[in-house]
């Protein structure tokens, strides 16, 4: 299944879909979208679905070129699909006896939950809906299906904010006594629908449409202007979707779960979406309409016996079995066909099954794994799409904590376990404060009553997400799982006043701050703090990830300053440490001083002395590396950051520290007023340092030395070679002297130990210089690891520290695709890195190349160094897991860059 597009083949603006006369089919996502190839697919597939048609993403970019205007043959295109499905209904649209209604709903390439609009029960007025009320001799449906219409034309395509119309309903329900909104007879909804217009008229100064075609070409417009609408925008942001994908509309007959108890409409997942249990599940509420589930307004029942059990609540499976075993065999038909977990929608008019959507369902982390593992078992997939299926980064939400079973804890209340993981965190009642109390380093909880796609940002910005509404696949539910955050949906004992900012459950009442914990794969919220405990990874995980080793070319190290931090990746799967920071070991509070002494030093002896003093604690720490990486390569960087990172700043620590250790404030002040440099980063740092001061990379190499010396006394089989490594070489002869003193300095300790083991010296390449000359430096250096952290601050001259202020504006406003620092500039900086690995190579064919800058451990960046042929990436601990099976994707799709 390909996509049709081609260069020269001008594409349809319209495609039809109805049994036996479909234009497209499931390949065609970037002109149709999902929601449209996939209509068109089950439409093949000889299921149930509704006759529509598709108006192409093309059209969106058609619409924009236009004005914001639909062209004139693009009218014309669609009045003659919509004939078509008249005929085939034997309807007419706009007809005052038999009126067809429709839905507009948007589809983008990629789903987008919550992201665009959507409008049913488009053609009413209140001509029609006599008709409607006659031909299904319900009157109470059309009223209420032309109440709906009303609400969801004055919000998308007028822009006016419904509550205005809720408050009037809830007047009417308060008056009349009733509790829930089917209790509303077809006079009181005739009554409201005269309100809701008179509402309309006033808040927007304009009356709602009669016309159908109006309403039509209204609906479509405003599916295309909402592809740009700010949620929209924040949500590709997100995701990295493009703006030129655009949004194509679907247009389709509507059929009706809400024209009474014989009706229902759902949404279903073909395996658990949170665990990837092989199960049929879903939701449903009987006598409804398509987004009533979604949208969490009222809380729905579940599909299955099996699942309704305990609950008091009645299963399709129990209330509708003829469309329950329909369904059953459907969603066996699409699994099958899609070979993968299907997301479906569903409506059931009087006891019909119809088919609305399907698509591959999102799910957690720990699904995606279990699910690809049991397809692969089902032999629905091979082993290098079972590698594919998961995303790298997502693997990121299993390696995050849970809550401690032992700790202690107040269970407030339980509610459905949406989306798993633990998280604690301050109450917030709102998205913006969510937002807020993030930029200020605070972790929230966000609680709301329902979250809409309003709720986006603040959702990104909280620690978990808390709904009193809503079931498993309530925006909430499934924006939370594709974000891997904490969820609990629809804890029904909450009792939410936004206005107040609190929250009331069994007797507490909880303000905006308080501390709450959630645990997303239960369901159980609690009152305060809860201790977390690190993940177990299951044996999904570890086979998918044992796969991916089999796959990947590249090997993975990671980036670690302590035995503990090693111990940690190593758990994770990394062969070896690619990058050891040894400055992070001077910050330890019983070695800072130490530095500081080294540092205020006026002579050499003063130095050496204070170095003496730092050379067995930076051995023992060098031992416990070497230890815990038995049979790995160890890669020791020598210091590099400017000294003045050492001392004290402001007068304040100045004069407490000269008071410590009883130093004159004044020769303090003053060591501290010449080590400031202008722009430290491009200062006295790195090799630098040692070529003004040879005596502390002596001090580090000869720690380095000793250390291997003691582990290999201790254990003669243990195979060590250390790679010691040179940091910010950029001129001419730094390397070729730094080179030969640590050679000597090894070469005396091996003497003075009667110990010999082989070593290797190698260098950074974190200089454009660096990189354009890597011919004339790889005879000196055995390996190189490419620093892309400072080889990005220096191609593009933006400061690693401050790009924060204004480099998130590049990307929203798309002048860059992504923060270079994250994700690694290929075509400049790139180019600087591949050439760099073809003048290495050239120099010295068996040269090692890595890369340590914080791109090793980022999936697209892997895929780079993948292609220019680098022989590991080394990222810090958590993300190793991630490296591997980026690798092993990039070796699976090698052309992908
Ligand atoms: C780098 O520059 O990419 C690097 C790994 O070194 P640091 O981040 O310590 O400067
Ligand atoms: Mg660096």
């Amino acid at each position: 299944m390909t996509d049709t597009k081609t260069t020269n083949q001008k594409n349809k603006a319209v495609y039809f879909f109805s049994a036996g006369q479909t234009d497209g089919h499931a390949g065609m996502k970037n002109i149709l979208g999902g929601k449209g190839a996939n209509l068109a697919e089950m439409t093949s597939l000889g299921l149930p679905v509704p006759p529509g048609f598709t108006i192409s993403t093309e059209m969106c970019q058609v619409f924009y070129d236009n004005g914001q205007k639909l062209p004139d043959d693009l009218k014309k295109t669609v009045m003659e699909a919509l004939a078509r499905v008249e005929k085939l209904l034997g309807k007419k649209f706009g007809d005052v006896s038999s009126p067809l209604l429709v839905s507009v709903r948007s589809g983008a390439r990629a789903s987008m939950p919550g992201m665009m609009d959507t409008i049913l029960n488009l053609g009413l007025n209140d001509q029609t809906v006599d008709g409607l009320a006659k031909q299904s001799n319900n009157p109470r449906f059309a009223w209420d299906s032309y109440r709906r219409f009303l609400t969801m034309y004055s919000n998308v395509v007028m822009g006016m904010n419904t509550s205005l119309l809720e408050v009037l309903m809830e007047d009417m329900k308060e008056a009349k006594h009733y509790k829930l909104d089917t209790e509303l007879t077809a006079d009181d909804l005739k009554t409201l629908v005269g309100k809701y217009k008179k509402q309309i008229q006033e808040s927007t100064g304009r009356a709602f449409p009669t016309d159908p075609w109006e309403q039509l070409w209204g609906s479509i417009s405003a599916v295309f202007r909402s592809w740009n609408s700010p949620r929209a925008i924040t949500y590709r942001g997100l995701h990295g979707y493009p703006s030129s994908w655009g949004t194509a509309v679907n247009v389709q007959s509507m059929v009706f779960g809400n024209m009474g108890d014989s009706c229902a409409t759902g949404v279903a997942f073909t395996r658990n979406p949170s665990t990837g249990e092989k199960v049929f599940f879903g939701e449903f509420l009987i006598n409804a309409q398509g987004e009533d589930v979604v949208a969490g307004i009222r809380t729905p029942n579940p599909l299955t016996k099996q699942s309704a059990a305990g609950t008091g609540m009645k299963s399709l499976e129990e209330l509708m079995p003829k469309a329950f075993t329909e369904l059953v065999e459907v969603y066996k038909k699409l699994e099958s066909h899609y070979r993968d977990m299907q997301d479906i929608e569903f409506t059931i008019e009087n006891n019909k099954l119809w088919m609305l959507q399907t698509r591959n369902g999102k799910r957690t982390a720990k699904a995606a794994l279990k699910i690809a593992c049991d397809m692969m078992d089902e032999k629905l997939i091979g082993e290098d799409e079972a590698i594919l299926r998961i995303a790298p980064s997502s693997l990121d939400q299993l390696l995050h904590p849970t809550l401690d079973p032992k700790a202690e804890k107040t269970l407030l209340c339980k509610g459905l376990p949406a989306s798993p993981g633990g998280a604690t965190g301050q109450i917030v009642f709102t998205s913006e404060a969510a937002v807020e109390w993030n930029a200020k380093g605070k972790k929230t909880i966000l609680v709301r009553i329902e979250t809409s796609p309003e709720d986006i940002e603040g959702m990104v910005n909280a620690q978990g997400i808390l709904t009193t509404r809503g079931g498993m696949t309530s925006h909430a539910a499934v924006v939370a799982r594709g974000m891997g955050k904490c969820c609990v949906a629809g804890c029904g004992d909450i009792d939410v006043d936004e206005h107040k900012l609190e929250m009331r459950v069994k007797g507490y009442v909880l303000k905006e701050g308080d501390q709450i914990t959630l645990d997303g794969g239960t369901g159980e919220v609690f009152l305060g703090e809860v201790k977390t405990i690190d993940p177990e990874l299951d044996e999904y995980f570890e086979r998918i990830m044992k796969l991916a080793d089999q796959k990947r070319k590249l090997g993975v190290r990671t980036n670690a300053d302590t035995p503990n931090d090693a111990k940690v990746a190593k758990k994770f799967g990394a062969e070896g440490i690619g990058l050891c920071r040894t400055e992070h070991m001077f910050f330890a509070s019983d070695r800072i001083d130490v530095m500081r002494q080294m540092i205020m030093a006026d002579t050499l002896e003063e130095r050496v002395e204070a170095l003496d003093q730092l050379l067995p604690m930076q051995k023992s720490d060098f031992v416990g590396l070497f230890e815990t990486m038995k049979g790995y390569p160890v890669t020791i960087r020598l210091l590099d950051p400017p000294l003045h990172e050492f001392l004290p700043h402001t007068e304040e620590e100045i004069q407490e520290l000269a008071t410590r250790l009883n130093w004159n404030p004044d020769r303090l002040r003053t060591k501290v007023r010449n080590l400031k440099e202008f722009n430290p980063m491009l200062g006295h740092r790195g090799c630098r340092l040692a070529i003004t001061y040879p005596e502390i990379y002596q001090m580090q190499v000869r720690a380095i030395a000793e250390a291997a010396c003691d582990v290999i006394q201790k254990d003669p089989k243990h195979a060590l070679i250390p790679e010691i490594m040179i940091p910010l070489v950029g001129m001419d002869g730094e390397l070729e002297r730094l080179k030969k003193q640590a050679e000597e300095e090894v070469e005396k300790v091996q003497k003075e130990r009667g110990v010999k083991f082989d070593y290797m010296i190698g260098t950074m390449i974190e200089l454009p210089r660096a990189a354009l000359l890597a011919d004339e430096i790889a005879p000196h250096a055995e390996f190189f690891s490419f620093g892309t952290n400072d080889l990005t601050q220096t191609t593009l001259g933006i400061s690693r520290d401050d790009a924060g202020r204004f480099l998130s504006t590049y990307v929203t406003e798309g002048l860059l695709d992504a923060d270079p620092f994250a994700s690694i500039d290929q075509k400049g900086v790139g180019k600087l890195v591949e050439m760099a690995v073809q003048l290495g190579r050239r120099a010295r064919p068996q040269i090692k190349l890595g890369v340590c800058g914080e791109h090793g451990g980022d999936p697209n960046s892997i895929q780079f160094f993948h292609n220019v042929g680098l022989n590991y990436v080394s990222c810090s601990p958590y993300r190793v897991p991630i490296a591997r099976l980026a690798a092993a994707h990039a070796a699976l799709r090698p052309n992908l860059n």
